[in-house]
């Protein structure tokens, strides 16, 4: 069965614009997929539909999964929390027993290679670094669905990069489901099996690319 679905799925907003049309989409468990289009194709809106922080006007969302990772393009820190307390928010919303949730902590700080940094304060790290403790917060709760709007696209190039890479690294890890959102064709043919192209208004879902692809 598939970790997301799509059926004929519609978004009308209030001001009458249709940010997407009748989207038919289905990621299959473990299957990393990236979305490309132009601005304001309605990339977000399918996103935020995903995760549930918005509804559809029409058709159905499924998502097989207890959580959703959801990973924006700037860090979105909480400023005077450390990067263990950053990492720790998931898991404490979600009341886990405090034995596991912090050996779930330590997990994905070590995962996104912050051992060392856990008491630093967001502001004391690079772009980089902040990234990578948002990474950390997303994974927390395990979730077998990701979401990733432009993540790290307010990093410099060569940051960016090295991010993707390990972010694939992670990926053939832990093997969960992911709708990943660029602008960038060359890094949607490099991250991903499958590409959705998207055009704007009204938002559809033109083409689906399949990218012959070995992962590391
Ligand atoms: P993208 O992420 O591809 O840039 P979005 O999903 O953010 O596109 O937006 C799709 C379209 O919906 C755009 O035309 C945008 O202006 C419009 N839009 C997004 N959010 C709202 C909203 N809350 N109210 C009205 N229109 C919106
Ligand atoms: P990244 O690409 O992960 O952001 P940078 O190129 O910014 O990494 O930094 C390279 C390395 O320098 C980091 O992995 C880290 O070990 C170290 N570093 C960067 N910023 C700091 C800092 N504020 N305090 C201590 N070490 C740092």
């Amino acid at each position: 069965t598939a970790a997301l679905r799509f059926a004929g799925v519609s978004k009308r907003f209030k001001d009458g614009t249709v940010a997407l049309a009748a989207a038919d989409l289905t990621v299959a468990p473990g299957e990393f997929v990236s979305v490309v289009g132009p601005s304001g194709c309605g990339k977000s809106t399918l996103l935020r539909l995903a995760s549930g922080l918005d509804d559809v006007t029409d058709g159905t969302v499924d998502v097989q999964s207890k959580s959703v990772g959801y990973v924006f393009q700037d860090a979105t820190l909480l400023p005077w929390r450390s990067v263990r307390d950053n990492v720790r928010l998931l898991a404490e919303l979600e009341g886990l027993p405090k034995a596991e949730r912090e050996q779930r902590v330590a997990a994905a700080i070590e995962l996104v290679g912050l051992a060392g940094f856990e008491k630093h304060l967001p502001h004391e790290l690079s772009g980089g670094m902040r990234m990578r403790t948002s990474l950390a917060r997303s994974m927390v709760l395990a979730p077998d669905v990701f979401l990733f709007d432009e993540p790290f696209g307010a990093l410099d190039e060569i940051t960016r990069e090295r991010l993707n890479d390990e972010l694939l690294r992670m990926f053939t890890q832990q093997r969960f489901a992911a709708l990943f959102i660029t602008h960038s064709v060359a890094e949607a043919v490099f991250m991903s099996s499958r590409v959705l192209v998207m055009t704007a208004r009204p938002g559809r879902i033109k083409a689906e690319v399949g990218v012959p692809f070995a992962y590391p």
